[in-house]
């Protein structure tokens, strides 16, 4: 990695959680999840669709991204929807659908955590567990997931700064689980024609600040299908470890977040898109 916080401190106005901090390790952390690592020189693309939701469904989009070539299968099985009356995830049974594709694959698996009763059951299935935007700040979750044995995927609260990520990442780290990757995937602003606004300048940011991994989700970031591809190609030039990218074998039909899944095609098309940029930069994806 080109970021050297030695030669560059940068001064921010708080005090960065020693756990997380640069100043405790300089060197970057490398996350690994059932043999594939983040935060090396490679650039690790995590796909899949936003909710399980049937055998078929996820089946065939994590065969199609697996020859893309994503090294990570995306998949929720409980889902935080923001109305009661949306698809609310398929449960256990998404959970055995995961891990079955996950085995014949050879891909491991992330999907998502809610409640601290769940973690649990959703460490057994998954090799590493998500918290999403919505319980950044659930602090008992943080607490329970960093004493379970997997990596965990900690998404940026949609309405959290940057001194609030890296406490929240801290309560991990703090309750001994090192093996933790942060993830922005787009902040609450003003604007209406995104879903969010994707902070990319928080990758250089916090590269600097941390020496956790850093990875981009460009679909929830967005909102949209067309804005993925481009914004893609940003978060690998602005120095992403890694993308997590909503992807659906029908996005037309699809029970939760179609409007900015992309489809097969459009992600093995983007997939070679990307290795050109990472190549721009001396990495590889
Ligand atoms: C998701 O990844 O499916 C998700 C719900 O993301 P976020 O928590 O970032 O909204
Ligand atoms: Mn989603």
């Amino acid at each position: 990695m080109e970021t050297n916080p030695c030669i560059n401190p940068v001064k921010v106005g708080f005090s960065i959680p020693p756990r997380v901090s640069r100043k405790s390790k300089i060197d970057d952390t490398i996350v690994n999840i059932s043999g594939v690592r983040i935060g090396g020189s490679e650039i690790v693309m995590i796909a899949g669709p936003c909710a399980v939701e049937s055998e078929e469904q996820l089946f065939e989009t994590a065969r199609s991204v697996k020859a893309g070539g994503a090294k990570i299968l995306r998949g929720g099985a409980f889902k935080p929807r923001s109305s009661p009356y949306n698809f609310q995830g398929m449960g256990e049974e998404g959970l055995k659908l995961l891990s079955i594709i996950s085995k014949e694959t050879g891909l491991p698996v992330v999907t998502e955590v809610m409640d601290t009763r769940q973690v649990e059951l959703v460490a057994s299935y998954a090799d590493m567990i998500q918290i999403g935007s919505r319980n950044m700040q659930n602090y008992p979750l943080l607490k329970e997931a960093g004493m379970c044995k997997k990596p965990v995927l900690l998404k940026r609260g949609m309405m959290a700064t940057i001194e609030e990520f890296l406490q929240a990442a801290e309560y991990i780290l703090n309750a001994g689980n090192d093996q933790v990757i942060l993830c922005e995937r787009g902040i609450r602003t003003f604007e209406t024609s995104t879903r969010n606004t994707l902070d990319l300048s928080a990758v250089p940011m916090l590269k600097q600040l941390t020496h956790l991994p850093v990875i981009i989700d460009p679909s929830h970031g967005t909102g949209i299908r067309w804005m993925v591809p481009s914004m893609s190609k940003a978060a690998v030039a602005v120095g992403t470890d890694g993308l997590i990218i909503e992807v659906h074998y029908k996005p037309e039909k699809a029970l939760c977040d179609g409007h900015q899944s992309l489809s097969l095609d459009e992600f093995s098309k983007l997939m070679i898109d990307l290795k050109k940029v990472a190549k721009a930069i001396d990495r590889e994806i």
